[in-house]
């Protein structure tokens, strides 16, 4: 069960004190305090554990302080869409907008090579107006030969460039608990020049340590992939570890599954989850089709199936794409087949575009026959 405050009551508000002593009262029952930073206000929610079926909700909806009480229907206490839950959900980070109603583009290197590549890759990002980027520094390769990432030693100049050209998000995987630290640090030497978003890679989704330990600070949010080959509800759990541990800015990746069933594509594209993710949780939710597809092949009608995928998802309502780009990928270290050239970064938003309109008016209509009695 959940307890939402009024946006003025906070920890230092004599009603809190007054809301945790009616708690008090109740057997059997734990209070846990969860505050939801957003960019204008923080709100306060607290959780109740423990035997909440015999909880009377009518005596804390009754209580001067509190907004609203939901009863958690769910696993995903903190990440949930309960019954008759319609919390918004989402963050601002770093001056960008993250929620289920909005769109944004990261269009990046898959892998960090040169600094050349870092810059032009970002100046293309400023030139189209982005201002979110994915580069990728520490690499997880299934193969122990194959280039690991630059790792700590790209950081000083991917975060230089990122303040010379506008951009505030990086979409930046980790593999260790330690590369938080390191991405931390060289922020700090570079003067705070943009902001990171850590990426939880699919090969990690049920990294439980590495979850907990992204899921203890809270300075930087997190995209975590789906695990390619588990259920969608452990994936979601796997997002709920993160929120337990304080973390809840979190946004769900889909990159499709590991299964030979979507030959010729490397995954099985698995966008239809957009709206069942959005339903079962608040979250906002990001499609890959890079790694979905994982290749620049073209059906008959001059429109790579990545770009035709991407479109798929957008018009279903996704809120982040990460794609792959890079300025010369016969030379990109890894991934190169499936990146999309810089040349083409204008055309992908356009198409882009074109799909999220038609997701907009699909939502007003569907709205204004929800209004008309059948
Ligand atoms: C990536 O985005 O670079 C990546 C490795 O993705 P995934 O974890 O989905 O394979
Ligand atoms: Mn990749």
């Amino acid at each position: 069960m959940i307890v939402i405050l009024q946006p003025h009551v906070t920890r230092h508000t004599p009603e809190f004190q007054s809301i945790l002593h009616v708690i008090a009262q109740l057997h059997n029952i734990e209070a846990k305090v969860h505050e939801v930073v957003g960019a204008q206000q923080t709100l306060t929610e607290i959780y109740l554990v423990g035997d909440t079926a015999s909880v009377d909700s009518e005596i804390l909806r009754n209580t001067p302080g509190v907004e609203r009480v939901v009863r958690i229907s769910r696993e995903y206490r903190i990440l949930g869409r309960h019954h008759d839950d319609l919390r918004a959900g989402g963050f601002d980070y770093n001056g960008i907008r993250f929620g289920q109603d909005n769109l944004n583009v990261f269009a990046g290197l898959c892998a960090v090579n040169t600094r050349d590549d870092v810059e032009l890759m970002m100046r293309a990002c400023r030139d189209h107006h982005l201002q979110c980027t994915r580069m990728g520094a520490y690499k997880p390769r299934t193969n122990p030969y194959s280039f690991q990432g630059h790792g700590a030693d790209c950081l000083p100049y991917v975060f230089e460039l990122a303040g010379k050209y506008g951009i505030r998000v990086i979409a930046m995987e980790v593999t260790h608990e330690k590369h938080v630290d390191e991405i931390n640090q060289a922020l700090a030497t570079a003067g705070e020049p943009t902001g990171i978003m850590l990426q939880i890679g699919t090969r990690n989704t049920q990294n439980f340590e590495l979850l907990k330990a992204v899921g203890r600070q809270n300075k930087f949010p997190v995209l975590l992939k789906r695990g390619f080959g588990i259920t969608l509800e452990e994936s979601l759990n796997a997002a709920e570890y993160l929120a337990s541990e304080g973390n809840s800015r979190v946004v769900f990746g889909l990159r499709g599954m590991k299964t030979n069933m979507g030959d010729p594509h490397r995954n099985f594209v698995d966008f239809a989850h957009i709206p069942v993710l959005k339903r079962l949780t608040r979250m906002p939710v990001c499609i890959d089709p890079s790694h979905s597809v994982g290749s620049r092949e073209s059906a008959p009608d001059g429109i790579m199936d990545a770009i035709h995928v991407t479109a798929q998802g957008v018009i279903a309502g996704a809120n982040m794409i990460l794609v792959d780009f890079h300025p010369h990928p016969e030379c990109a270290l890894v991934d190169g087949p499936q990146a999309l050239q810089l040349a083409e970064l204008p055309y992908f938003l356009e198409d882009v575009a074109i799909s999220r309109k038609a997701y907009e008016q699909r939502v007003a209509l569907a709205a204004s026959y929800a209004c008309t009695p059948p």
